[in-house]
């Protein structure tokens, strides 16, 4: 008999993705969502190939392209607030939308398709050769086929199943946090503006008319560091921002302001395994990169190969879920290898390397702009 029912934890990105694509296939998902309604924090994402594909495969493109953000370029500065580039930043194969956006897209293309339970988690997890016996906080216990993570970064599956979250976490060094801006805070809603001093960058992105502030930058782990503390959190985005002049003291003020402003540690999940019998992991869940702006466009593009895999092996759920991760891991393992490279260039710790990269930047793009408008040979003038 194929596996039929599949419990998939988290309606971020990667749960509603394989929630359509499995009830496609003929599958029956439930997805479990711990919070009351669809989370709504965050800043914009961008979907990019291969999840464009996806996207256009399962219809929702078009209303994607509606919801994308106005950023259409990017105007970078130096440390004292001066432009090193403004560029272009849409292509016609990407779409830049806020994360809210993408999971109600999402969530509404699937919602029709699979039961979605909100509310909820499990509290344990047990699995025999035919199945998986999943107690839930709130819900009867029930059984299931399987059981996919798609649970985040701190997926509650990966530690219940495959061990706890130290064992595959990678920390990068570096904070994310993010804070809604009133309107009126916008200078250009056509650009994001992004401003790199010596281990700190700040961020205004214009997201549709409903600005926020991100604050990317260095900083040592705090011993005991509790996720869930507020106050240290704001504590430490002022702290970050120390001395960097720019409109750092009003972004940080709307971040002081904030009752819950969004704030992470950047770390990579690396698994050698992303499954154990008749569970398996997908999205950040399995696999996070921090600091590429992809993780979505990875968990789109990951729920696609997972739920083929799953179609093209009926009854067979383990070569299934090793075909699901060979895939996959050709577009995850060379994101994690260059996260360091990334890390470098994006918050630079030093205001040498800093200058480095800008004068780099500045001169690269010089190069692009008159390859672009020179005369080409042959060309008719
Ligand atoms: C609130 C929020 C804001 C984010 N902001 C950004 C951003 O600004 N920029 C960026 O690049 N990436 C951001 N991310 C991460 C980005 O969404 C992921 O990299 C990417 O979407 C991968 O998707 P995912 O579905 O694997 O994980 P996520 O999008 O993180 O979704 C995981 C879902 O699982 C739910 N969940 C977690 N634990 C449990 C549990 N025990 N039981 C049931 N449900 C559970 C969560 O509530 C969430 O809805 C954010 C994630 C969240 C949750």
């Amino acid at each position: 008999m194929p596996s039929r029912s599949v419990l998939i934890l988290g309606a971020g990105i990667a749960g509603p993705a394989l929630a359509y694509w499995l009830a496609r296939h003929g599958y029956r998902p439930t997805v479990v969502e711990q919070a009351r309604e669809l989370r709504s924090g965050g800043s914009a994402v961008v979907v990019k190939e291969p999840a464009t594909a996806v996207a256009e495969r399962m219809g929702i493109l078009g209303q994607l392209r509606e919801v994308a953000t106005s950023a259409g370029s990017l105007a970078l500065l130096d440390a004292s607030g001066r432009q090193v580039l403004h560029v272009p930043t849409t292509s016609e194969r990407s779409v830049e939308v806020t994360r809210a956006d993408l999971s109600a897209v999402l969530h509404q293309a699937a919602a029709n398709e699979a039961e979605f339970v909100f509310d909820d988690t499990v509290t344990d997890i047990r699995q025999d050769t035919a199945g998986v016996d999943v107690t839930f906080r709130r819900r009867p216990p029930r059984r299931f086929d399987l059981l996919i993570g798609a649970d985040g970064v701190h997926s509650t599956v990966r530690r219940l199943v495959f061990g706890p979250a130290e064992r595959f976490t990678t920390d990068l060094g570096m904070y994310g946090a993010t804070v809604p801006l009133e309107p009126s805070a916008l200078d250009d809603p056509a650009a994001m503006v992004m401003l790199t001093a010596p281990g700190r960058m700040l961020t205004v992105h214009p997201s549709r008319g409903s600005p926020l502030a991100m604050f990317t930058f260095r900083g040592r782990r705090v011993p005991g560091y509790d996720r869930r503390d507020i106050a240290l959190h704001k504590r430490m985005v002022t702290e970050a921002c120390a001395g960097v002049g720019w409109r750092a003291a009003e972004l940080v003020q709307a971040y002081q302001n904030h009752p819950a402003p969004f704030f992470d540690p950047l770390s990579n999940i690396r698994m050698d395994m992303w499954s154990r019998g008749r569970v398996a992991l997908l999205g950040d869940a399995a696999s996070a990169v921090a600091l590429f702006g992809d993780g979505s466009s990875m968990a789109m593009a990951g729920a696609h190969t997972l739920a083929q895999a799953l179609a093209s092996h009926p009854g067979d759920h383990a070569r299934a879920l090793q075909v699901y991760e060979a895939r996959h891991r050709r577009q995850v393992d060379p994101r994690h290898r260059r996260v360091g490279l990334i890390a470098a260039l994006l918050v630079p710790r030093t205001r040498q390397v800093l200058g480095a990269r800008n004068a780099v930047a500045r001169a690269v793009h010089q190069v692009m702009r008159a390859w672009a408008t020179a005369p080409r040979a042959g060309a008719r003038v």
